[in-house]
């Protein structure tokens, strides 16, 4: 890819709808190709690649890598939010959630713990109606379903 033209890159990448992201991936490769055709295997240098911001970063760690490092998608933020009531100003929460993602990783695990916080909350701490009687956290969860008029109406 670092030695094919961006217009070829992105005949192929836009009509994906991946506009920007053809833009991303061409920087990208380009940026590893200048170092050797290293990838990079850190937050730090994964962030610095265009188009690679902190959820990526985490995420090619976990995934690709198999490292500990945190990966906030929205199901894993409102997991965390419910599970430990994170409340407050929506930047403050941010930080906060990105603070427990990587809090709650056992060392070595995180590949893991991400894995299963990404199901968990995928289909069981879903947005409406969050299926708590089944979910493997509740003892320690500090949501209440029943206040919010939230989580009985869907049957195991
Ligand atoms: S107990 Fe309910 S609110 Fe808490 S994490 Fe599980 S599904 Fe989500």
């Amino acid at each position: 890819m670092a030695g094919a033209p961006l217009t070829d890159v992105k005949a192929i990448t836009d009509p994906l709808g991946y506009k920007i992201r053809g833009d991303w991936l061409h920087g990208a490769a380009l940026h590893v190709a200048d170092r050797g055709g290293v990838f990079p295997e850190t937050i730090d240098e994964l962030r610095r690649l265009p188009g690679v911001g902190r959820y990526t970063a985490g995420a090619v760690m976990n995934f690709a890598h198999h490292r500990d490092a945190p990966v906030l998608d929205t199901n894993v933020a409102r997991l965390l939010r419910r599970h430990f009531g994170v409340a407050g100003p929506a930047r403050a929460r941010t930080r906060q959630l990105w603070d427990l993602a990587s809090t709650v990783i056992p060392k070595g695990k995180g590949y893991l713990i991400n894995q299963a916080l990404m199901d968990i909350g995928a289909v069981i701490c879903r947005a409406r109606t969050p299926r708590c009687h089944v979910c493997p956290l509740r003892r320690s969860c500090v949501f209440r379903p029943e206040e919010s008029g939230r989580g009985q109406k869907t049957p195991a």
